[in-house]
């Protein structure tokens, strides 16, 4: 999960990593309050989990409270890269004196993790990494050392920060380490790092990605979760541990099996080509023990997507035998009430013939067995451009 900047900001602090004092607005009264509080010049910032945000006119700095407000309105649902804008950071301004790069990532080429920095920050570092990919320093971090404060003194020197910042970088250096390790992140990234005119080191940016693995340590990020940017349908598949992806086309799948359903996916796409290219609706893995219940809540799921013109039930029976699935379709059908989406069902696998006999008895209007897959995968795409 990526963060917001106000959400890695906050995350910083509790770890003592410099940042400056501010608050989240999600109306232009918002901002002008806030801004009255901090005193001063403010800036007023839109948080997107995208990066370019200054390029695109979503950071601006404010005088005062009514420029503020102001500036609010002005950022507060502007799009920038497909992203809209619900919220803005409003934070003390900062006297910028030079803008340096420093990030901790999860190196998965070289399994281990990387320290990168450089003096040249504020900018796109991947940018520099082409363009001047001197100036971008990498070190190798051990796990078992982490960051100490000379391993901290060794990175921001690579970097060629300037003997005025090195102190409070290295200071700062060792603090975010500590971030990275105990929130389970992936990276850590502050761009730009700043000297400020008084010489203090501080986060004026905050990027950061975490570990969905390692959720279960940490209950506390279930509130960092921004409900407006999941999908509904793939929230509702979440509540009923369900493997549900959504994607753009109009034949829904189900099977059982990732790899299974990956090469329903090909097969879909291919056949649909043929019917003004009708492509899958969703990846939607109901695993090894394919019961009614789950067989029903993945149906009424997909279902429920109006986008879905047909589905295809793409069964290999295994330890589950088709019998047990067939017997689970009828039922969920019968759960489930009137269905008029026309489903495609293949049953091949562990008692195949079995299941074939018993959803031939059901007789169910909204359901047609095809023996193959591509046989399967061709009505079903038929169906849904029909
Ligand atoms: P990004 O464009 O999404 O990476 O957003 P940043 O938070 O990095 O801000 C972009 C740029 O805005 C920074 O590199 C700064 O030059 C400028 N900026 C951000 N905050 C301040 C501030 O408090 N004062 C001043 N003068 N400039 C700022
Ligand atoms: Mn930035």
């Amino acid at each position: 999960m990526d963060l917001f900047e106000h959400q890695a900001k906050a995350l910083f602090a509790t770890r003592g990593v410099p940042v400056p004092t501010g608050r989240t607005a999600t109306t232009p009264e918002q901002a002008r309050e806030i801004a009255a509080e901090l005193g001063g010049r403010v800036v007023v910032k839109a948080q997107v989990k995208v990066g370019g945000r200054g390029k695109a006119g979503g950071v601006k700095v404010a005088d005062g409270p009514a420029d503020a407000q102001e500036k609010a309105g002005a950022i507060l649902g502007m799009d920038i890269k497909g992203h809209t804008v619900h919220s803005v950071l409003v934070e003390q301004a900062s006297d910028i004196a030079e803008e340096y790069y420093a990030s901790f990532l999860l190196d998965r080429a070289n399994r281990t993790f990387l320290a990168m920095a450089s003096r040249e920050g504020g900018v796109e570092i991947e940018e520099v990494a082409v363009t001047k990919p001197e100036a971008l320093a990498r070190i190798p971090i051990d796990a078992l050392i982490g960051v100490d404060a000379a391993k901290a003194r060794e990175i921001a020197a690579a970097a060629q920060l300037p003997e005025a910042a090195l102190d409070g970088a290295a200071d700062l250096l060792v603090k975010l380490w500590d971030v990275f390790v105990s929130a389970d992140a992936t990276l850590v990234e502050v761009n730009p790092l700043i000297l400020t005119g008084d010489g203090h080191v501080v986060a004026l940016d905050g990027k950061v990605t975490l570990d969905d693995n390692a959720n279960f340590r940490h209950p506390e990020n279930a509130a960092l979760v921004d409900d407006s940017a999941i999908d509904p349908l793939e929230q509702k598949a979440k509540e009923k541990h369900l493997n549900y992806v959504k994607l753009e086309g109009e034949v829904g799948i189900i099977g059982n099996g990732a790899g299974l359903v990956m090469s329903t996916l090909d097969v879909v796409s291919y056949a649909g080509e043929e019917f003004g290219g009708m492509k899958p609706a969703n990846f939607l893995d109901i695993g090894g023990g394919a019961s009614a219940e789950v067989m029903a809540n993945g149906l009424s799921i997909i279902l429920s997507d109006p986008a879905v013109k047909s589905v295809f039930v793409n069964i290999f029976g295994g330890i589950t035998a088709c019998d047990a699935v067939a017997n689970g379709i009828v039922s969920a059908l019968g759960i489930l009430g009137d269905v008029s989406t026309p489903l495609v069902v293949r049953l091949d696998g562990n008692n195949a013939v079995e299941g074939r006999r018993i959803l031939a008895e059901a007789n169910l209007p909204a359901v047609t067995p095809v023996d193959t897959m591509d046989g399967a995968a061709k009505l079903a795409a038929q169906l849904a451009a029909a």
